[in-house]
């Protein structure tokens, strides 16, 4: 990678100032720290959090593991690294992920420009200087020409909107926030409020310590097993031996996993041959979630097609659990299978067949307060020493518009997204310059293999930094037409298939008082990549690349008053 720092005016130009601030050190903005730094620029990092590694820093409850495989859900942008570094079992756990984060960080010295303990709360555009003034929670005060949000897409946790969480006399823990030191249930009365992925990681570990466990469900959600397992001998060794071709197949495809596609519809097989295709999905060992939504060509657009799966899910949880209105309970019915984030499961539904766990559906009595002694719903009280809000997250949107983020004209990012996110390609948002995201709303993101789509964003981002470095640009900015015309895609494309029909955080019903927009984008990984590349090909079409000699002169004066070799990454 060359570097260009002597030639290009991304040099310090004053103190406190940098080419780029990034917020976030999860995957994402560590990522985005290397390789900007590898094209010269000086980065100064930004996060909440104590130490690198995003949503395996902060997710440490019991059962936390990745339900993508660990040779997938890994960077692929170091050989040597992807060689060296040694997965332990099928599903990493969150200690095992959190601890590859903290090699990466130390692999490549990343920790010297992160600011750790330090929330970026403000960031304000300077059209005439063509740069951003990024404030955080410590009091920093920093001018950056571009900024980078890579915050996360599921990072803004939150609580049940129900009252008297605070009245609560006993321990609560939010999955998203678990104390570093762990929590010891053992012969404790627990609640668990949420069945969504987390939860179902969770409960049946809580249960096997928990002297009683109660959960409370709103939505009962599909899961099949995850089959997790140690690696056999050998086997990493051969996956390392086509990590490349893998990869390559991995960037192109829909999920950012390579999956074989399916080419008959549910409907036009017997049902014995559908049998046998949800039974390879539910049983073999080598499974993922990946097999349930590619089983057939019309599982996400069809509901007679989706029934069939979701009617096979239902059938196999009647199967586990012992109790047959237990079961009915823990059977979703009022949506289709796969438009809310499919789970991976081990022994959940299992756990309802022991003595000490219940559950109360909520649909039928739902919450109505937490007491100082626990849980009170229509019909009675509960009480718990300990609560687990499993409660989910302001996704995708939540932590960008947790910043006050005034773009050009003084406009606010949370006033314009009011109404639901708008971007162009999910990468940059009209009336706000030189302000890129990563693994945000309008892109595959949230429903692929997310490391693929955040080395993805990583690399188009910088490319278009050192793009507009080397062409003097002072301004990149999306059209209002091309973003018109990406949030028009992004729905028409959602509008095809099932997803938008479910209350799913993909819409945003999760949030009282969000507004309601399908926020994911559906045209797949690999299509995704490819018109991100095209639009780079044609000179960043769609973007107003602003190459006055106001826009990027000023730039130079600085950087041209901070003289020789200022600066430094
Ligand atoms: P994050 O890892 O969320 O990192 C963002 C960082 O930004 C956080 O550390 C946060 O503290 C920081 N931050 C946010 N706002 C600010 C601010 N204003 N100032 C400073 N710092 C800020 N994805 C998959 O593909 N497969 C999986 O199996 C999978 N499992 C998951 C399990 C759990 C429990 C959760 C919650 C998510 C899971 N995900 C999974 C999604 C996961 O979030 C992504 O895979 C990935 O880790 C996101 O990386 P990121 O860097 O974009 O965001
Ligand atoms: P989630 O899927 O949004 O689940 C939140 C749960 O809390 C839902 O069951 C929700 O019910 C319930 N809930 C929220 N507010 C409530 C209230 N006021 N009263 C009662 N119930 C309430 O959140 P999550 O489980 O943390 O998962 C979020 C995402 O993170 C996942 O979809 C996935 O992408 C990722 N993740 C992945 C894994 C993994 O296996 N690798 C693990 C965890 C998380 P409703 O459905 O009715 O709203």
């Amino acid at each position: 990678m060359p570097q260009s720092r002597a030639a290009s005016p991304r040099a310090r130009t004053e103190p406190g100032a940098v080419d780029v601030v990034v917020v976030g050190a999860g995957f994402a903005g560590m990522y985005m720290l290397h390789r900007l730094r590898q094209q010269g620029c000086t980065v100064q990092v930004f996060e909440t959090a104590g130490d690198v590694g995003g949503t395996w820093y902060w997710n440490r409850y019991p059962g936390a593991r990745c339900d993508f495989p660990s040779m997938d859900y890994s960077y692929s942008f170091d050989p040597d690294l992807e060689q060296e570094w040694e997965w332990t079992e099928k599903y990493p756990t969150q200690p095992e992920i959190l601890r590859y984060a903290q090699h990466v960080a130390d692999r490549f010295d990343l920790r010297r420009d992160i600011r750790f303990r330090t929330t970026v709360a403000a960031m304000v555009w300077d059209d005439d200087r063509a740069r951003w003034t990024v404030h955080t929670d410590q009091g920093d005060e920093v001018s950056a020409r571009f900024v980078v949000h890579a915050s996360g897409p599921l990072s803004k946790w939150k609580k049940p909107e129900v009252p008297g969480l605070e009245s609560f006399r006993g321990a609560w823990y939010h999955t998203a926030r678990w104390p570093h030191e762990g929590v010891d249930f053992t012969g404790r009365r627990v609640g668990v409020i949420g069945t969504g992925s987390s939860a179902i990681q969770a409960i049946p570990l809580i249960a096997q310590h928990a002297a009683d466990l109660t959960v409370f469900q709103r939505t009962p959600n599909f899961a099949i097993p995850a089959h997790n397992h140690p690696f056999a001998p050998g086997y990493q060794d051969g996956v390392k031996a086509r990590y490349r071709e893998m990869r390559e197949q991995a960037r192109v495809s829909m999920f950012g996993v390579a999956l074989p596609m399916p080419e008959r519809s549910a409907l036009d097989v017997d049902p014995e041959e559908r049998r046998r295709v949800y039974d390879h999905a539910w049983n073999d060992p080598d499974n993922g979630l990946g097999d349930m939504y590619v089983a057939f060509t019309d599982v996400l657009v069809d509901k007679t097609a989706n029934d069939t799966a979701a009617e096979y899910v239902r059938q196999r949880i009647r199967g586990i659990v012992e109790d047959p209105d237990v079961a009915e309970t823990l059977c979703p019915k009022d949506y289709p299978i796969l438009t809310k984030r499919l789970c991976l499961a081990t022994d959940y539904y299992e756990t309802f067949n022991r003595d000490n766990v219940q559950l109360v559906d909520l649909r039928k009595t739902p919450l109505v307060e937490i007491t100082p002694a626990g849980v009170r719903t229509t019909d009675r009280q509960y009480e718990v020493d300990d609560l687990v809000l499993a409660t989910g997250f302001d996704a995708l949107t939540g932590a960008l518009t947790s910043i006050d983020i005034r773009g050009r004209g003084g406009q606010r990012l949370k006033d314009k997204w009011a109404a639901g996110p708008r971007s162009y390609l999910g990468l940059a948002v009209h009336g706000f310059p030189n302000m890129f995201v990563v693994a945000g709303p309008q892109t595959p993101t949230v429903l692929s293999n997310i490391i693929v789509s955040i080395e993805q964003h990583v690399e188009w981002i910088s490319d278009a930094i050192r793009h507009v470095d080397e062409h003097g640009v002072g301004r990149i900015e999306a059209t209002a037409e091309a973003e018109d015309a990406w949030v028009a895609h992004t729905r028409e494309v959602a509008s095809a298939t099932l997803f938008p029909t479910s209350h799913s955080w993909y819409l945003g019903s999760n949030v009282e008082g969000k507004a309601r927009e399908f926020m994911v984008y559906l045209g797949g990984v690999g299509p995704y990549r490819a018109k991100c590349e095209e639009v780079a090909a044609k000179d960043y079409e769609g973007f107003v690349l602003d190459r006055s000699p106001a826009a990027a002169g000023a730039e130079r004066q600085h950087a041209a008053a901070a003289g020789p070799g200022a600066g430094g990454g």
